[in-house]
């Protein structure tokens, strides 16, 4: 019987190129509108706050674009990443599944944020921008973000959700250790900031309070630029690597997917790993099951609406169709920082709308439950946003369990935990509750949305 667990590609096998799904979408995405025209965004709109390479990607028509060998050079300090097929997991389940995992974690900065970090912090630097601004809610992106400017020679400020920012001082000296600066969020240093706690002096801080004061903090200076680290088009694309990869090493043990299964905040992780799938199945090749899986108290995908809602809180951003709770909404401080987005990636938002993939919540303690049986198992501690994938995929297997079927499940393991302990800490020490998200709180965030209905004729 064959007990092989890991499966490495070598240098050679590192993508060359991000695959772009949108040209190959039966119907395209609706575009970003401009708040106050109500015409769709330009590249001139985004200018001030993207380098022309991204905004170019962003918008882009090409099904393939090249990867700049400065950027293939510093993914070559953790890429191709290992594929692992749980074995122990599934003996300790006693399942007939048979689950993979692609492990992220052992980038620089433990998750899958610095495959599009490189990338943004390089177009940036050889557009000549000298300074960087960002938000970053668990301090997973600021953390990539850092190192890749680090890298590149850029100076980076991050405005970091006040709730993690208390919670998580390891990764805000983590960003500090690589140099850059970090300011909690919201903060006395912007207007969008000062407007917030002048209303609310103890604000847990939002993604999208975080936002607005980092896009606003941009737009003010002629030599700086913004990066975000999900949720855009171009973000999605510098992921597909993990898909792309993912794809030769599961050809590599003889299977195939029967379902795919990844966590979503913005999206970023769950479309790097399932664009590459979702192109075969488009294809006709293979015809995986694909499942985002949300937090119960963060549910943009199974509770939020599809409508145009702007990408932060203050109303600097574009309007973006997407699936929202609300661009007021400020999520309980759930221990899966990386999670509390208010809205999903409009690329992907469109994909569901368009039945290609489906979506399931799951309360955080049924999470951090399945996160340290996997770590019993498997060795590696997640953070705590992918463990709602292990719970989805643990769920599955079960299943198979009951039914007999030896289903083949795909997960991305997006990163490592060991930053997150005092979440783990919480945890075991019977701390965490899952609170239900009251139909109140949602449809009061909701009543704030812009109400854009659709999109212009002709756009
Ligand atoms: C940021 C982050 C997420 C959430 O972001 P996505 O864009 O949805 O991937 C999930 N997991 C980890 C480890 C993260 O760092």
């Amino acid at each position: 019987m064959d007990r092989q667990v890991k499966y490495v590609l070598t240098e050679s096998d590192l993508p060359r190129q991000w695959y772009n799904i949108v040209p190959d979408l039966p119907a395209p995405p609706p575009p970003p509108l401009h708040p106050g025209t109500g015409q769709p965004v330009g590249p001139d709109d985004l200018a001030p706050l993207f380098p022309a390479a991204l905004i170019a990607q962003e918008v882009s028509a090409d099904r393939y674009i090249d990867i700049p060998d400065e950027v293939l050079d510093v993914y070559r300090l953790w890429r191709p990443t290992p594929l692992f097929r749980a074995r122990r997991l599934e003996r300790d389940l006693g399942t007939p599944a048979r689950i993979y995992y692609k492990y992220e974690g052992g980038s620089p900065a433990g998750s899958h944020k610095p495959n599009t970090a490189v990338p943004q912090a390089y177009y940036n630097a050889a557009e000549g921008v000298r300074r960087l601004t960002t938000e970053t809610g668990a301090g997973q992106w600021g953390s990539a973000l850092a190192f890749a400017s680090a890298v590149f020679g850029l100076d980076l400020e991050v405005w970091m959700v006040r709730a993690s920012y208390d919670q998580k001082p390891y990764r805000k000296m983590l960003m500090e250790a690589y140099g850059a600066t970090v300011h909690p969020s919201p903060s006395p240093l912007t207007a969008s900031g000062r407007a917030v706690l002048a209303e609310h002096p103890d604000s847990p801080g939002s993604l999208g309070i975080a936002i607005s004061e980092a896009v606003e903090m941009a737009a003010g200076d002629e030599g700086a630029r913004y990066a975000l680290g999900s949720v855009l088009n171009h973000v999605l694309l510098h992921q597909t690597v993990i898909g792309e990869e993912a794809l030769k090493q599961l050809a590599l043990a003889g299977d195939v997917p029967d379902l795919i299964v990844g966590c979503t905040g913005g999206g970023s992780n769950f479309a790097g790993l399932t664009f590459p799938f979702l192109r075969e199945k488009m294809a006709g090749r293979m015809s995986p099951v694909i499942r985002a899986v949300e937090p119960a108290a963060c549910p943009s995908f199974t509770r939020g609406v599809y409508a145009y809602d702007f990408g932060d809180t203050a109303g600097l951003t574009p309007l973006f169709k997407m699936h929202t709770l609300g661009h007021d909404f400020v999520p309980d401080p759930i221990h899966a920082g990386g999670l509390r987005y208010h809205g999903m990636s409009p690329l992907l938002s469109h994909i569901y709308e368009l039945g290609l993939i489906e979506a399931v919540a799951k309360p955080q303690s049924e999470c951090f439950a399945a996160g340290l049986r996997f770590a019993r198992t498997e060795g590696i501690l997640p953070a705590p946003e992918p463990t709602h994938a292990l719970a989805a995929c643990i769920e599955e297997a079960l299943r198979c369990k009951e039914t007999g079927e030896e289903k083949v499940i795909l997960t991305a393991l997006c990163g490592h935990g060991l930053l997150d302990l005092a979440a783990y800490g919480s945890y075991q020490a019977g701390q965490v509750t899952d609170l239900e998200l009251p139909d109140r709180v949602l449809s009061e965030a909701l009543s704030g949305l812009p109400g854009v209905a659709a999109p212009p004729a002709g756009a």
